[in-house]
């Protein structure tokens, strides 16, 4: 049977309330919380951007979605865990820092901000799936130990996994910096020296110091290489490549990481994906990239393949083309929902109902 989502669509004039507007109208036609009863504690994924990023998903429509979630007699609080790279979220403090500094307060979203302390044993667990890639995840306990959560996702490019949606921020996003390692860890690139002009974009961006220069050469140390991609991005000679059926097994991996977080919740996750302000890269990047599609508009299902490729494919009607082939011609997002697929985590098929 196919899965149910709910569209609304969002044009270029539309300011914050009327985008806010279009979202509580999301809700009541969707009714996507109602697997939320009384006293329930819900935990809502969000991502809170790097630093010099604005493409996350603003606290002010956080504000309407909690608000939802809280007139049904619930509690919640927004959360996300730690990263594997040295931003500004890398560690607890910083990152509820710089989630208050992108807006995320109690006044503006109406709930706390907790983010998970992944250095300490009892803050994190490991959820045995024994899949073929991943026999047990390493994750943030939070997102593990929660009846019921709600998804809030911003789709977009991106460099590993062609796109990201909110398999992505499950997947990837719930899973301690142990867990995501072991996501990124086929993910070392190799730099073909002739192309290599010495410029040392990839040696600033590199977040745990893995490269360096010798003989106005980029040298890649394996070892301390986390496979972020961060370097294949700055490359302005295309010189940095990695195998890209690494890319894949990110895609797979991360499936089976979605697989461990919504494991015992069937029925009791709901997912909104924003599909505007669509950049080239992940909120993740400490700078703005490029658009890549007009604002399409927000989405809302309780199936994380079906709202994944409902945005996939109205984003590149939208553009005409598949715009996400375009831009990282050397991925294919749709690998991450055809495998989420065959290990159950939902549909491909879906059923889009658009809310006026
Ligand atoms: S992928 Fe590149 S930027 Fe990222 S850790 Fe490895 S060498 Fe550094
Ligand atoms: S960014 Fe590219 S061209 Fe510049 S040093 Fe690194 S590998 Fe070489």
């Amino acid at each position: 049977m196919k899965s149910k989502v709910y569209f609304i669509s969002l044009s270029p004039v539309d300011n914050l309330q009327t985008i806010n507007q279009k979202l509580e109208k999301l809700l009541a036609q969707s009714a996507l919380f109602s697997y939320v009863k009384k006293d329930d504690a819900l935990v809502v994924k969000v991502h809170f951007g790097e630093e010099g990023n604005t493409g996350f998903v603003l606290p002010e429509h956080l504000r309407v979605i909690c608000a939802d979630i809280i007139k049904q007699g619930a509690t919640a609080c927004l959360s996300d865990a730690n990263t594997l790279y040295r931003g500004r979220r890398l560690n607890s403090q910083d990152h509820w820092k710089l989630a208050q500094e992108h807006g995320f307060t109690k006044e503006t979203t109406g709930v706390e901000v907790v983010i998970p302390d992944d250095t300490q044993d009892k803050e994190v667990i490991d959820v045995q799936i024994n899949q073929k890639f991943i026999q047990h995840a390493k994750l943030a306990r939070l997102f593990v130990d929660a009846k019921s959560l709600a998804v809030v996702s911003h789709f977009k490019g991106h460099i590993l996994t062609g796109f990201g949606g909110a398999l992505k921020n499950v997947g990837m996003g719930c899973a301690s910096r142990a867990g995501k390692l072991a996501q990124h860890c086929d993910v070392a690139p190799v730099v073909h020296v002739d192309r290599c002009i010495g410029c040392g974009e990839c040696e600033k961006i590199c977040p745990v110091k893995a490269i360096h220069l010798e003989n106005k050469k980029s040298v890649v140390d394996v070892k301390k290489c986390i496979g972020c991609a961060s370097c294949l991005g700055v490359c302005p000679t295309m010189a940095m490549f990695i195998d890209f059926a690494a890319g894949d097994k990110v895609q797979n991996k991360m499936a089976e990481y979605s697989l461990a977080v919504l494991k015992n919740k069937k029925g009791k996750v709901g997912f909104i994906n924003f599909a505007n302000k669509i950049n080239k890269e992940c909120d993740c990047w400490g700078m703005e990239n490029p658009r890549i599609a007009p604002d399409v508009g927000i989405f809302a299902s309780p199936d994380p393949v079906s709202i994944d490729k409902a945005c996939f494919d109205l984003v590149n009607h939208a553009c005409g083309k598949d715009i996400f082939k375009a831009t990282h011609p050397e991925q294919d997002g749709l690998k991450q929902l055809k495998y989420s697929q065959e290990i159950g985590l939902g549909n491909l098929d879906y059923e889009l109902i658009e809310v006026r």
